[in-house]
């Protein structure tokens, strides 16, 4: 690691220098999305989140190990214990088996994830495939005393867990609070206390999804499938475990007792969360109407929404709030996010075509120290985009003339740009990509015309379409099977 990174853990609410286990690797678990409908923008924050600290982590020198899962069995309706399976739902609905509705969502999840250029984990493990490593888990935290089984299916005992660790360290819930508020639910009399959470689900005869264990024909508790893959693929200890603030409560609440219950120790050092999204002011929810999926904010089909918006204006629009604030989406915002990207992408073609000169007469102003800085000080993206979009004068004052860089300093304002505006931030010239394409595809149909005139033995046109490219600084090389070009 060649920087020093602050980041706020959730667990001690302190910022804490960021000091991997085993430099330089970094194990990082991020819980991924439940798979049974369309990406919507509460998936897109945590995936961009995440996925700058991925890149930061990767940039500074460290080989991070990101495991980010698919939770594809278990969820349960309402995020409970009773009701049915948010894909068993989906699948009787849609008359198709789950693992059609898992395959299809993922596959669009995925096509949506690189539309936002956010990278793939390293591993992404699916809950059904690590059931054996759940079933395990399960009869440690049995044998350690601290899960009790009940008609077939198998509660964490929270008043035993509480008599000797501490519960309740994330989310800064108590036990005795959290009893008055429980509401009677299917299944809730076979658990000791209303608290008490599933690790095992005996199935019901209709449920389909159902494997066999000790227990019973059943399926894993939702909050176990991530206990078992953490452990599996970064060990019994890990850096980093990241999610939305949405699963700070039960969700990682539960794992950090899963953990403790079943290893003796808790598997987290550092816990990061990220805020929510809200639109135009108001929290996002099927009832109100205002839930809408990445696809529909790039097709700009959803009545919320004044025109379509591109993943990058989306993405740009994210990391100009610092992933511990909340994010309002409106049309305004967005649109003045899609004016300052564009703004910041002309910026850098600009200093890309910038020459050097024999000094410079203006001062970079440590832009690069101070984008390091900013995302030193745990992740602060709105400081880096402010001190890029500071630069862009600098920028300009040296291609109106009035101002000259010397070789090294231009040099090292491409790279403060490169690195973080497109590795850091993960940014895409769309515009510009766009218009390669556009001219990728003229050229070649120019050269198709002037292939056919060659075969016609028309080589006045020939000539004078391979001039024509020659002017515009496209290079025109003839093959035995064709011709190819470049940009000169
Ligand atoms: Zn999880």
């Amino acid at each position: 690691m060649n920087q020093e990174l602050y980041i706020h853990n959730s667990l001690t609410r302190n910022r804490e220098k960021f000091e991997p286990l085993n430099p330089p690797h970094v194990g990082l678990y991020v819980c991924g999305p439940t798979v049974y409908g369309d990406a919507h923008l509460g998936h897109a924050r945590p995936a961009i989140t995440f996925d700058l600290l991925f890149r930061y982590l990767t940039h500074i020198g460290c080989k991070v190990r990101y495991v980010r899962n698919i939770t594809d069995v278990g969820h349960l309706e309402n995020d409970a214990d009773a009701g049915e399976d948010k894909i068993a739902k989906k699948a009787r609905l849609e008359q198709l088996e789950p693992m059609e509705v898992v395959q299809h969502f993922t596959n669009r999840y995925h096509h949506n994830m690189e539309q936002l250029n956010v990278l793939s984990p390293s591993i992404e493990p699916r809950a059904s495939g690590h059931i054996i490593e759940q079933i395990q888990i399960v009869q440690k935290i049995i044998d350690a005393g601290f899960a009790y089984e009940s008609n077939g299916s198998v509660y964490f005992d929270l008043e035993e867990y509480a008599k000797k660790y501490p519960y309740g360290q994330l989310s800064g819930r108590v036990l005795e609070d959290q009893d008055s508020q429980t509401r009677e639910l299917d299944g809730q009399n076979e658990k000791r206390f209303p608290l008490d959470f599933a690790l095992w689900k005996k199935a019901a005869p209709e449920h389909i999804m159902r494997w066999p264990s000790p227990w019973s024909d059943g399926f894993p508790g939702w909050h176990l499938e991530c206990t078992a893959m953490s452990t599996r693929y970064l060990g019994e200890t890990f850096d980093i475990h990241g999610g939305g603030m949405d699963l700070l409560f039960p969700h990682h609440e539960c794992e950090i007792a899963q953990s403790a219950a079943a290893l003796g120790h808790e598997s987290v050092r550092y816990w990061m969360h990220n805020n929510m999204i809200t639109i135009n002011g108001q929290k996002m929810g099927k009832s109100l109407g205002n839930f809408i999926t990445l696809n529909e904010f790039f097709a700009g089909t959803h009545p919320t929404l004044e025109k379509d918006y591109s993943p990058m204006a989306v993405r740009f629009f994210i990391l100009q709030a610092h992933y511990r604030s909340t994010v309002d989406f409106s049309n305004e915002a967005l649109q003045a996010s899609e004016k300052g990207l564009q703004r910041l992408m002309t910026g850098i073609q600009t200093l890309d075509k910038l020459k050097p000169s024999e000094k410079s007469t203006i001062a970079l102003d440590n832009i690069e120290q101070k984008c390091y800085q900013a995302m030193n000080d745990d992740l602060n993206s709105p400081i880096v985009i402010a001190h890029l979009f500071d630069g862009l004068r600098i920028i300009n004052l040296v291609h109106d003339g009035k101002e000259t860089l010397s070789e090294t300093d231009l040099e090292q304002l491409k790279r403060t740009y490169h690195n973080f505006a497109f590795d850091i931030l993960g940014l895409k010239d769309e515009k510009n990509q766009n218009q390669m394409e556009l001219v990728n595809g003229l050229v070649n149909h120019i050269l198709e015309i002037r292939q056919q005139a060659k075969a016609n033995k028309d080589f006045a046109t020939s000539d004078k379409i391979r001039n024509m490219l020659t002017e515009l600084g496209i290079e025109v090389k003839d093959r035995k099977d064709g011709a190819e070009w470049s940009i000169k």
